[in-house]
């Protein structure tokens, strides 16, 4: 190992946060140059990584996702809770900021609380990129954050596109965020979305006490339905309110329920899903982009010829193969 990423390497299993953020600055670089080195930390931290608890959180802008965020994080770290979290990470997945050029925590308002806290590190999405580019290089903002003595990891996302696909498949607990208002609600969370969620919460229980609770039983409805009879984990409805504070103590130990129900077998299984998954996503988009550059021509010649309805589909693929 050279010594760049040997002196980083140390930063980051001492938990230095300064080492850590220059970790993820180079992980994330888009310059290939950057690449061999950062390739070296990661296999210097790899055998250090993999011990934290990775939670996936998503909800439409406006549900309240850094409110909840904020206040459990302050409960566990403060709560004198048993088997809390020492350290908490909270990162982002979020592909519309490549378009905005801003990101759900760019925002320093946000999570002020928390952000400020010597115990927990907060970084926004890495700003451009694929999906599949972004998700790469959040997982292994994961694995240097664990490397560096995180063992909680929130991963949050807004529901754009494929987002909470990718964040459900790099976490442990997949949990969606959703409004008291759910005649509406339901019809608007994608039938995909909800086959992800581990845990629904019907947030910001403390505005309507009886839409809350129809919520609740409506999603518990649609939940059964959806579950298969030999999950491991039957998914759970929730209330709660991050700006008062309540449903927080159930929704932690939930969490802890279902980190126990499925054990250490499953949830390694799991993750070596989750790699297998992140293998041919990862490997179908790299052979896209090269074929693009390297064909890019013959690859427009035949989408033209497509288009204008001059050869059908399978045979301009096989005519470029
Ligand atoms: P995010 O976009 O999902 O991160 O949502 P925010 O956490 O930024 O919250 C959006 C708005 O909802 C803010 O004005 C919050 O003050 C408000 N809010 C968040 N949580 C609650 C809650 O539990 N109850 C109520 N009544 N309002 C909330």
């Amino acid at each position: 190992m050279s010594s760049d990423a040997q002196q980083m390497q140390q930063g980051v299993l001492a938990g230095d946060r300064r080492a850590l953020s220059k970790a993820i600055t180079l992980l994330e670089s888009q310059n290939p140059a950057h690449r061999s080195l950062a390739r070296e930390l990661l296999e210097g931290i790899l055998p250090f990584s993999g011990k934290s608890k990775r939670i996936g959180i998503s909800g439409v802008p406006g549900v309240g996702k850094s409110t909840l965020i904020e206040a459990l994080g302050m409960l566990l770290l403060e709560g004198n809770l048993s088997q809390a979290p020492q350290k908490i990470a909270v990162l982002a997945v979020d592909p519309s900021s490549s378009r905005t050029g801003g990101s759900i925590l760019g925002d320093k308002t946000r999570m002020q609380q928390l952000a400020n806290h010597s115990q927990v590190f907060v970084r926004p999405s890495p700003a451009a990129g694929s999906l599949g580019g972004v998700a790469r290089r959040t997982l292994e903002c994961i694995l240097a954050c664990e490397a560096a003595g995180f063992d909680l990891i929130i991963v949050e996302t807004v529901g754009v596109g494929q987002s909470e696909t990718a964040v459900a498949q790099m976490t442990d607990l997949f949990m969606l965020l959703t409004l008291p208002n759910a005649g509406d609600e339901l019809q608007g969370i994608k039938r995909g979305i909800m086959e992800l969620a581990d845990l629904v919460v019907v947030h910001k229980a403390d505005l309507e006490f009886t839409a809350t609770q129809r919520a609740s039983a409506e999603l518990t409805a649609a939940l059964t339905l959806l579950t298969p009879h030999d999950a491991p984990w039957r998914p759970r409805v929730l209330q709660a309110s991050g700006q008062k504070a309540t449903g927080l103590l159930e929704l932690w130990q939930t969490c802890l329920e279902y980190f126990d129900t499925l054990g250490t077998a499953k949830l390694a299984q799991k993750r070596q899903n989750q790699q297998q998954f992140w293998f041919e996503n990862l490997l179908r988009e790299q052979l896209w982009e090269r074929f693009s550059l390297e064909q890019g021509v013959l690859l427009e010649l035949q989408r033209s010829r497509v288009g204008a309805g001059e050869i059908s589909a399978f045979l301009a693929v096989e005519e470029l193969f």
